[in-house]
Protein backbone atom coordinates (compact mmCIF):
# COMPACT_ATOMS: atom_id res chain seq x y z
CA UNK A 1 0.00 0.00 0.00
CA UNK A 2 2.85 2.20 0.27
CA UNK A 3 2.69 2.99 -3.74
CA UNK A 4 -0.65 4.52 -3.11
CA UNK A 5 0.86 8.59 -2.34
CA UNK A 6 2.95 8.29 -5.34
CA UNK A 7 0.30 6.98 -7.57
CA UNK A 8 -2.59 9.29 -6.29
CA UNK A 9 0.16 12.41 -6.67
CA UNK A 10 0.51 11.69 -10.57
CA UNK A 11 -2.96 13.10 -11.09
CA UNK A 12 -2.60 16.01 -9.01
CA UNK A 13 -3.06 17.23 -6.05
CA UNK A 14 -6.24 17.73 -4.85
CA UNK A 15 -8.24 14.60 -4.85
CA UNK A 16 -11.84 12.87 -4.13
CA UNK A 17 -11.74 10.37 -1.41
CA UNK A 18 -14.63 7.74 -1.24
CA UNK A 19 -14.57 5.14 1.38
CA UNK A 20 -17.94 2.85 2.39
CA UNK A 21 -19.68 3.50 5.73
CA UNK A 22 -16.52 3.52 8.30
CA UNK A 23 -14.23 5.73 6.98
CA UNK A 24 -12.38 6.19 10.03
CA UNK A 25 -10.93 2.16 8.96
CA UNK A 26 -8.60 4.32 6.30
CA UNK A 27 -7.87 6.88 8.70
CA UNK A 28 -3.94 5.49 8.38
CA UNK A 29 -4.20 5.70 4.18
CA UNK A 30 -5.63 8.93 4.04
CA UNK A 31 -2.94 9.93 6.42
CA UNK A 32 -0.14 8.60 4.07
CA UNK A 33 -1.87 10.65 1.02
CA UNK A 34 -2.23 14.23 3.29
CA UNK A 35 1.69 13.70 4.09
CA UNK A 36 2.29 13.59 0.61
CA UNK A 37 0.43 16.91 0.79
CA UNK A 38 -2.22 15.90 -1.51
CA UNK A 39 -5.81 17.75 -0.62
CA UNK A 40 -8.06 15.06 0.27
CA UNK A 41 -11.72 15.81 0.09
CA UNK A 42 -13.93 12.78 1.38
CA UNK A 43 -17.16 11.62 0.25
CA UNK A 44 -18.78 8.44 2.16
CA UNK A 45 -20.90 5.66 0.10
CA UNK A 46 -23.36 4.15 2.86
CA UNK A 47 -24.84 1.71 0.79
CA UNK A 48 -24.92 0.09 -3.15
CA UNK A 49 -24.63 3.14 -5.03
CA UNK A 50 -27.91 5.27 -7.02
CA UNK A 51 -28.25 7.38 -9.51
CA UNK A 52 -28.46 10.07 -6.79
CA UNK A 53 -25.87 9.45 -4.79
CA UNK A 54 -23.48 9.85 -7.61
CA UNK A 55 -25.05 12.96 -8.18
CA UNK A 56 -23.84 14.38 -5.17
CA UNK A 57 -20.40 13.31 -5.52
CA UNK A 58 -19.95 14.65 -8.88
CA UNK A 59 -21.22 17.80 -7.07
CA UNK A 60 -18.77 17.69 -4.64
CA UNK A 61 -15.97 16.59 -6.90
CA UNK A 62 -16.74 19.89 -8.64
CA UNK A 63 -16.85 22.24 -5.77
CA UNK A 64 -14.04 20.98 -4.60
CA UNK A 65 -12.08 21.06 -7.80
CA UNK A 66 -10.65 17.57 -7.39
CA UNK A 67 -8.74 16.71 -10.22
CA UNK A 68 -9.09 12.85 -9.68
CA UNK A 69 -10.92 10.03 -7.38
CA UNK A 70 -9.67 7.47 -5.35
CA UNK A 71 -11.96 5.08 -4.17
CA UNK A 72 -11.22 2.74 -0.90
CA UNK A 73 -13.28 0.81 -0.04
CA UNK A 74 -15.84 -2.43 -1.84
CA UNK A 75 -17.46 -2.88 -4.55
CA UNK A 76 -19.84 -0.29 -3.63
CA UNK A 77 -17.16 2.59 -2.86
CA UNK A 78 -15.31 1.37 -6.23
CA UNK A 79 -18.29 1.71 -8.01
CA UNK A 80 -19.56 4.68 -6.71
CA UNK A 81 -15.77 6.55 -7.57
CA UNK A 82 -15.51 5.11 -10.83
CA UNK A 83 -19.17 6.46 -11.72
CA UNK A 84 -18.07 10.03 -10.05
CA UNK A 85 -14.96 10.76 -11.76
CA UNK A 86 -16.69 9.83 -15.25
CA UNK A 87 -19.81 12.23 -13.91
CA UNK A 88 -18.10 15.37 -13.08
CA UNK A 89 -16.27 15.54 -16.14
CA UNK A 90 -19.07 15.57 -18.08
CA UNK A 91 -21.35 17.75 -19.13
CA UNK A 92 -24.63 15.50 -18.93
CA UNK A 93 -26.40 14.11 -16.09
CA UNK A 94 -26.35 10.40 -15.23
CA UNK A 95 -28.98 9.43 -16.94
CA UNK A 96 -27.89 10.90 -20.21
CA UNK A 97 -25.41 7.98 -20.02
CA UNK A 98 -26.74 4.96 -18.07
CA UNK A 99 -27.84 1.81 -19.77
CA UNK A 100 -31.39 0.24 -19.82
CA UNK A 101 -33.22 2.90 -17.83
CA UNK A 102 -30.98 6.33 -19.64
CA UNK A 103 -30.31 7.69 -22.93
CA UNK A 104 -27.36 5.18 -22.66
CA UNK A 105 -25.18 8.32 -25.01
CA UNK A 106 -21.65 8.04 -24.65
CA UNK A 107 -19.38 10.03 -22.93
CA UNK A 108 -18.43 13.37 -24.08
CA UNK A 109 -16.02 13.67 -22.22
CA UNK A 110 -12.89 11.47 -20.93
CA UNK A 111 -13.63 10.61 -17.74
CA UNK A 112 -10.97 12.20 -14.56
CA UNK A 113 -8.64 9.74 -13.80
CA UNK A 114 -9.81 6.76 -11.06
CA UNK A 115 -8.04 4.72 -8.98
CA UNK A 116 -9.00 1.72 -7.19
CA UNK A 117 -8.05 -0.02 -3.63
CA UNK A 118 -10.13 -2.62 -3.04
CA UNK A 119 -10.67 -3.50 0.73
CA UNK A 120 -13.24 -7.04 -0.32
CA UNK A 121 -12.52 -9.82 -2.34
CA UNK A 122 -15.35 -10.10 -4.07
CA UNK A 123 -16.94 -7.57 -7.03
CA UNK A 124 -13.65 -7.36 -9.56
CA UNK A 125 -14.67 -4.21 -9.77
CA UNK A 126 -11.23 -2.89 -9.75
CA UNK A 127 -10.70 -4.22 -13.02
CA UNK A 128 -14.18 -3.34 -14.82
CA UNK A 129 -15.43 -0.50 -17.17
CA UNK A 130 -18.74 -0.69 -15.46
CA UNK A 131 -20.38 0.75 -12.52
CA UNK A 132 -23.70 -0.13 -11.77
CA UNK A 133 -26.21 2.03 -9.96
CA UNK A 134 -29.44 1.54 -8.30
CA UNK A 135 -32.37 3.82 -9.60
CA UNK A 136 -35.60 4.06 -6.73
CA UNK A 137 -37.20 6.11 -9.30
CA UNK A 138 -37.02 2.59 -11.70
CA UNK A 139 -36.13 -0.20 -9.22
CA UNK A 140 -34.06 -1.25 -11.35
CA UNK A 141 -30.08 -1.32 -11.50
CA UNK A 142 -28.07 -0.48 -14.85
CA UNK A 143 -24.49 0.23 -15.49
CA UNK A 144 -22.83 3.00 -16.91
CA UNK A 145 -20.17 1.74 -18.97
CA UNK A 146 -17.46 2.79 -21.18
CA UNK A 147 -13.84 1.59 -21.47
CA UNK A 148 -12.71 4.71 -20.51
CA UNK A 149 -14.24 4.37 -17.27
CA UNK A 150 -11.22 1.82 -16.44
CA UNK A 151 -9.04 2.54 -13.42
CA UNK A 152 -5.99 3.90 -14.06
CA UNK A 153 -4.40 1.97 -11.15
CA UNK A 154 -5.96 -0.53 -9.27
CA UNK A 155 -4.03 -1.33 -6.14
CA UNK A 156 -5.06 -5.12 -4.95
CA UNK A 157 -3.36 -5.83 -1.23
CA UNK A 158 -4.94 -8.64 -0.03
CA UNK A 159 -3.73 -7.53 4.03
CA UNK A 160 -6.84 -4.99 2.91
CA UNK A 161 -9.10 -7.61 3.60
CA UNK A 162 -8.11 -9.04 6.40
CA UNK A 163 -10.78 -7.27 9.12
CA UNK A 164 -13.64 -8.01 6.78
CA UNK A 165 -16.36 -9.90 9.04
CA UNK A 166 -17.29 -13.29 8.38
CA UNK A 167 -20.70 -13.04 6.11
CA UNK A 168 -19.29 -10.29 3.66
CA UNK A 169 -16.00 -12.47 3.61
CA UNK A 170 -19.56 -14.94 2.40
CA UNK A 171 -21.09 -13.04 0.54
CA UNK A 172 -18.54 -11.09 -1.29
CA UNK A 173 -16.97 -14.55 -2.15
CA UNK A 174 -19.88 -16.02 -3.54
CA UNK A 175 -20.26 -13.08 -5.75
CA UNK A 176 -16.53 -13.75 -7.18
CA UNK A 177 -17.16 -17.76 -7.46
CA UNK A 178 -20.39 -16.61 -9.68
CA UNK A 179 -18.47 -14.23 -11.92
CA UNK A 180 -15.77 -16.98 -12.66
CA UNK A 181 -18.86 -19.45 -13.36
CA UNK A 182 -21.06 -17.69 -15.09
CA UNK A 183 -18.28 -15.76 -18.00
CA UNK A 184 -16.76 -19.60 -18.55
CA UNK A 185 -20.47 -20.97 -19.49
CA UNK A 186 -21.11 -17.75 -21.00
CA UNK A 187 -22.06 -17.38 -24.91
CA UNK A 188 -19.11 -14.72 -25.29
CA UNK A 189 -16.35 -16.68 -23.47
CA UNK A 190 -13.01 -16.85 -25.20
CA UNK A 191 -9.38 -18.10 -24.92
CA UNK A 192 -8.26 -15.48 -22.62
CA UNK A 193 -11.35 -15.35 -19.80
CA UNK A 194 -11.27 -18.84 -19.90
CA UNK A 195 -7.77 -19.60 -18.83
CA UNK A 196 -8.88 -17.00 -15.75
CA UNK A 197 -11.52 -18.83 -15.13
CA UNK A 198 -9.43 -22.00 -14.99
CA UNK A 199 -7.00 -21.07 -13.13
CA UNK A 200 -9.09 -19.11 -10.47
CA UNK A 201 -12.19 -22.03 -9.85
CA UNK A 202 -9.95 -24.30 -8.07
CA UNK A 203 -8.05 -21.74 -6.00
CA UNK A 204 -11.64 -19.68 -4.59
CA UNK A 205 -13.02 -23.24 -4.52
CA UNK A 206 -10.25 -23.98 -1.50
CA UNK A 207 -9.74 -20.34 -0.05
CA UNK A 208 -13.18 -19.14 0.11
CA UNK A 209 -14.33 -21.21 3.15
CA UNK A 210 -10.64 -21.31 5.18
CA UNK A 211 -11.39 -16.83 5.06
CA UNK A 212 -14.16 -17.51 6.19
CA UNK A 213 -13.83 -19.70 9.17
CA UNK A 214 -10.54 -17.82 10.06
CA UNK A 215 -10.42 -13.97 8.68
CA UNK A 216 -6.41 -13.82 9.56
CA UNK A 217 -5.68 -16.59 7.32
CA UNK A 218 -3.55 -14.49 5.12
CA UNK A 219 -2.96 -16.92 2.28
CA UNK A 220 -6.28 -17.58 2.22
CA UNK A 221 -7.29 -13.68 1.67
CA UNK A 222 -4.23 -13.29 -0.71
CA UNK A 223 -6.47 -16.37 -3.08
CA UNK A 224 -9.70 -14.20 -2.83
CA UNK A 225 -7.92 -11.05 -3.58
CA UNK A 226 -6.20 -12.86 -6.67
CA UNK A 227 -9.19 -14.67 -7.65
CA UNK A 228 -11.88 -11.97 -7.41
CA UNK A 229 -9.32 -9.67 -9.69
CA UNK A 230 -9.60 -11.92 -11.64
CA UNK A 231 -13.18 -12.72 -11.71
CA UNK A 232 -13.60 -8.93 -12.34
CA UNK A 233 -11.18 -9.47 -15.63
CA UNK A 234 -13.17 -12.36 -16.85
CA UNK A 235 -16.89 -10.70 -16.66
CA UNK A 236 -15.42 -7.50 -17.96
CA UNK A 237 -14.14 -9.94 -21.36
CA UNK A 238 -16.95 -12.14 -21.49
CA UNK A 239 -20.29 -11.47 -19.44
CA UNK A 240 -22.32 -12.76 -17.11
CA UNK A 241 -25.57 -14.71 -16.83
CA UNK A 242 -28.68 -15.41 -15.01
CA UNK A 243 -27.74 -14.79 -11.82
CA UNK A 244 -26.76 -11.37 -12.55
CA UNK A 245 -29.50 -10.83 -14.14
CA UNK A 246 -31.68 -11.58 -11.44
CA UNK A 247 -29.01 -9.07 -9.17
CA UNK A 248 -29.31 -6.58 -11.48
CA UNK A 249 -33.53 -6.76 -10.98
CA UNK A 250 -33.51 -7.65 -7.40
CA UNK A 251 -31.17 -4.99 -6.72
CA UNK A 252 -32.75 -1.98 -7.50
CA UNK A 253 -35.93 -3.48 -6.09
CA UNK A 254 -34.76 -4.65 -2.20
CA UNK A 255 -32.69 -3.34 0.15
CA UNK A 256 -30.25 -6.82 -0.21
CA UNK A 257 -26.43 -6.82 -1.18
CA UNK A 258 -25.21 -8.16 -4.22
CA UNK A 259 -23.48 -10.75 -3.02
CA UNK A 260 -26.11 -12.53 -0.81
CA UNK A 261 -28.51 -12.23 -3.83
CA UNK A 262 -25.76 -14.05 -6.54
CA UNK A 263 -25.17 -16.28 -3.64
CA UNK A 264 -28.72 -16.99 -3.04
CA UNK A 265 -29.55 -17.76 -6.68
CA UNK A 266 -26.19 -19.31 -7.72
CA UNK A 267 -27.54 -22.88 -7.24
CA UNK A 268 -30.69 -22.23 -8.40
CA UNK A 269 -29.74 -20.62 -11.63
CA UNK A 270 -27.00 -23.11 -12.42
CA UNK A 271 -29.52 -26.03 -12.41
CA UNK A 272 -32.29 -24.33 -14.43
CA UNK A 273 -29.45 -23.53 -17.62
CA UNK A 274 -28.76 -27.29 -17.08
CA UNK A 275 -32.40 -28.28 -17.51
CA UNK A 276 -32.32 -25.76 -20.62
CA UNK A 277 -29.75 -26.90 -22.12
CA UNK A 278 -30.44 -30.52 -21.74
CA UNK A 279 -33.99 -29.74 -22.91
CA UNK A 280 -33.30 -27.64 -25.91
CA UNK A 281 -29.69 -26.93 -26.37
CA UNK A 282 -27.73 -30.81 -25.66
CA UNK A 283 -25.46 -30.06 -27.87
CA UNK A 284 -24.01 -26.51 -26.57
CA UNK A 285 -20.62 -26.36 -25.61
CA UNK A 286 -21.97 -24.43 -22.17
CA UNK A 287 -22.87 -28.38 -20.95
CA UNK A 288 -19.22 -29.74 -20.93
CA UNK A 289 -18.09 -26.29 -19.56
CA UNK A 290 -20.84 -26.87 -16.25
CA UNK A 291 -18.62 -30.48 -16.18
CA UNK A 292 -15.54 -28.72 -16.26
CA UNK A 293 -16.37 -26.04 -13.39
CA UNK A 294 -17.43 -28.98 -11.26
CA UNK A 295 -14.13 -30.91 -11.59
CA UNK A 296 -12.34 -27.68 -11.19
CA UNK A 297 -13.92 -26.62 -7.81
CA UNK A 298 -15.02 -30.02 -5.79
CA UNK A 299 -11.34 -31.42 -7.32
CA UNK A 300 -13.04 -35.03 -8.12
CA UNK A 301 -11.86 -36.00 -12.11
CA UNK A 302 -15.71 -37.85 -12.31
CA UNK A 303 -17.45 -34.65 -10.78
CA UNK A 304 -20.31 -33.86 -13.03
CA UNK A 305 -22.26 -30.61 -13.78
CA UNK A 306 -25.32 -31.85 -11.22
CA UNK A 307 -22.18 -32.10 -8.67
CA UNK A 308 -21.26 -28.42 -8.92
CA UNK A 309 -25.27 -27.70 -8.04
CA UNK A 310 -24.85 -29.99 -4.99
CA UNK A 311 -21.32 -28.48 -4.20
CA UNK A 312 -22.11 -24.58 -4.64
CA UNK A 313 -25.45 -25.76 -2.75
CA UNK A 314 -23.43 -26.99 0.13
CA UNK A 315 -20.73 -23.96 0.38
CA UNK A 316 -23.92 -21.46 0.30
CA UNK A 317 -25.66 -23.74 3.31
CA UNK A 318 -22.34 -23.86 5.00
CA UNK A 319 -21.48 -20.14 4.52
CA UNK A 320 -24.96 -19.53 6.15
CA UNK A 321 -26.13 -17.47 3.15
CA UNK A 322 -30.08 -17.04 3.77
CA UNK A 323 -32.85 -17.44 0.71
CA UNK A 324 -34.13 -14.47 -0.74
CA UNK A 325 -37.15 -14.30 1.89
CA UNK A 326 -34.60 -12.86 4.72
CA UNK A 327 -34.58 -9.88 2.68
CA UNK A 328 -38.17 -9.59 2.24
CA UNK A 329 -38.75 -10.72 -1.36
CA UNK A 330 -41.69 -13.24 -1.44
CA UNK A 331 -43.63 -15.36 -4.20
CA UNK A 332 -45.62 -11.66 -4.99
CA UNK A 333 -42.56 -10.31 -5.93
CA UNK A 334 -41.79 -13.41 -8.42
CA UNK A 335 -43.72 -11.88 -11.55
CA UNK A 336 -41.67 -8.10 -11.37
CA UNK A 337 -38.57 -9.16 -10.43
CA UNK A 338 -38.71 -12.16 -13.86
CA UNK A 339 -39.83 -9.26 -16.18
CA UNK A 340 -37.08 -6.97 -15.18
CA UNK A 341 -34.66 -9.61 -14.98
CA UNK A 342 -35.24 -10.54 -18.53
CA UNK A 343 -34.32 -7.11 -19.90
CA UNK A 344 -30.68 -6.58 -17.67
CA UNK A 345 -27.88 -6.58 -20.04
CA UNK A 346 -26.23 -9.70 -18.20
CA UNK A 347 -28.80 -12.08 -19.52
CA UNK A 348 -28.11 -11.41 -22.72
CA UNK A 349 -24.88 -13.67 -21.70
CA UNK A 350 -26.33 -16.65 -20.62
CA UNK A 351 -25.60 -19.85 -22.72
CA UNK A 352 -29.50 -19.68 -23.42
CA UNK A 353 -32.53 -17.70 -23.31
CA UNK A 354 -34.82 -18.94 -20.31
CA UNK A 355 -38.43 -18.82 -20.51
CA UNK A 356 -40.12 -16.38 -18.30
CA UNK A 357 -41.54 -19.82 -16.44
CA UNK A 358 -38.07 -20.98 -15.88
CA UNK A 359 -37.13 -17.40 -14.25
CA UNK A 360 -40.25 -17.53 -12.28
CA UNK A 361 -38.98 -21.16 -11.03
CA UNK A 362 -35.34 -19.87 -10.02
CA UNK A 363 -36.68 -17.37 -8.23
CA UNK A 364 -39.24 -19.13 -6.23
CA UNK A 365 -36.39 -22.21 -5.90
CA UNK A 366 -34.26 -19.13 -4.21
CA UNK A 367 -37.02 -17.71 -1.75
ZN1 LIG B 1 -21.40 -9.68 -9.12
Amino acid sequence: MRELPDVAAAFGRRVLIVTGRDRLRHAGLIAMLEGKGLICTLFQVAGEPSIELVRDGAALMRSASAESVISIGGGSAIDAGKAIAAIAANPGDVLDYIEVIGRALPFEKTPLPFVAVPTTAGTGSEVTRNAVLGSKEHGVKASLRSASMLARVAIVDPDLTLGMPAAVTASTGLDALTQLIEPFVSIRANPLTDALCRDALPKIARALPRAWENGDNGEARAAMSYSSLLSGLALANAGLGVVHGFAAAIGGMFDAPHGCICAAILPHGIAANLRALRQRAPESAALERYHEAARLTTGESRASAEDLVRWVASLTQHLRIPGLSAWGIAAGDIAPIVERAARASSMKANPLPLTDSELGETVRNAL
